[in-house]
């Protein structure tokens, strides 16, 4: 018979995923994707990849056998999907499965801003509702926000339907507008930035949103502004919106994400005002198992059928081999 096919995964990786990769595969382990680290052997063997992004061009071209680069997450931004597309090598990522889940951890996210819940819960843990009395009262409320979306996709609309059961107006920024979707549309994040008070990043990273959240946003947001980003780090100017909160020019932040993870600036851990969570968006043992079996079930389809299941769009013309 044919050996099985060996996938490369690089460094830790979500074990329900490596179960399901040795069932069906032959999982061949790297330290992490460095060009470097390829063996011989991995050149001539490996066609396919599962990982949780950090694939470069470099990396893709140290493998000229390879065909599927599997990513657990749906987003891709550390994935190279334009070279990939260019090598004829296929890029999928895990959407829909976490969009409920991350949907729920920004609403979280949020009212733990606004109404600064872990103060609170630290108020009690630490015995000061006894020696001292009553937690003082949140400054800032939900009630009366004007909530601005950047990014309705997927996720963001998932938020959307919450947040409008909260009883709240919704607005958005994309690059195109939403057929058939009643909330306000903004064609520029300035003009979203300037008709809300809360503004929720939930757009990709990468190129096209690189530190798009910048001093002027943060202005535009305004003094009772509340920011939460459960995007990426990338999209935010960190250094402008540490100084945005320590001068008053927006009110709070909740981030669940940052540039360089899992190192956060200290600007916005001393910032006041924050709520900062490491990464947790997707992070139940319900959910991501989901992504870790979605992440497979890519691969096994591949091999088997020659189709993979959830494409990214860079790479939907990509064709098997052979
Ligand atoms: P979708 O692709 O469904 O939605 C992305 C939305 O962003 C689209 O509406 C798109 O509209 C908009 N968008 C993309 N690029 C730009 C741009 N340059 N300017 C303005 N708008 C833009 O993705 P999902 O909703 O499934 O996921 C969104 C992101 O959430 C992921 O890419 C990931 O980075 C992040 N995420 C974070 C998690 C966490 O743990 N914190 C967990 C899961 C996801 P248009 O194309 O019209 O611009």
């Amino acid at each position: 018979g044919t050996l099985p096919v060996a996938i490369l995964v690089p460094g830790n990786f979500n074990d329900h995923a490596i179960g399901r990769i040795d069932k069906a595969f032959r999982r061949v382990r790297i330290e992490r994707a460095d060009p470097g680290l390829v063996t011989d052997e991995m050149r001539r063997t490996v066609r396919g990849i599962a990982c949780f992004g950090g694939i470069d061009a470099a990396m893709i071209d140290a493998l000229p056998n390879l065909e599927i680069i599997a990513n657990f997450g749906v987003g891709y931004d550390s994935v190279d999907a334009n070279h990939a597309a260019k090598r004829g090598v296929m890029v999928t990522n895990t959407p829909d499965v976490l969009t409920e889940e991350v949907a729920d951890t920004t609403i979280g996210l949020l009212i733990n801003t606004v109404r600064d819940m872990y103060a609170a819960e630290k108020w009690l843990r630490d015995g000061d509702w006894v020696k001292k009395g009553n937690y003082r009262l949140s400054r800032l409320t939900l009630r009366g926000r004007r909530i601005g979306i950047f990014g309705m996709g997927r996720i963001g609309l998932a938020v959307a339907h919450r947040l409008e059961a909260f009883g709240l107006p919704i607005a958005y920024h994309n690059r195109r507008k939403v057929e058939g979707l009643a909330y306000d549309y903004h064609a520029t994040l300035k003009g979203l930035a300037e008709a809300v008070d809360t503004l929720i990043c939930i757009a990709p990273g990468g190129a096209a949103t690189e530190k798009t959240i910048n001093a002027e946003i943060l202005s535009a947001l305004g003094s009772n502004g509340v920011f939460v980003n459960i995007g990426r780090g990338s999209t935010v100017d960190e250094a402008a919106l540490a100084a945005a909160l320590e001068n008053g020019t927006i009110a709070a932040a909740g981030l669940d994400v940052f540039a360089n993870e899992p190192n956060v600036p200290q600007a916005l851990l001393d910032a006041p005002n924050t709520s900062l969570l490491p990464h947790v968006g997707s992070a139940s043992d319900h959910t991501r198992r989901a992504m870790a079996d979605l992440c497979v079930d890519n691969l096994v389809a591949w091999f088997t059928e020659r189709r993979p299941l959830t494409p990214v769009p860079e790479t939907i013309n990509v064709k098997a081999r052979g």
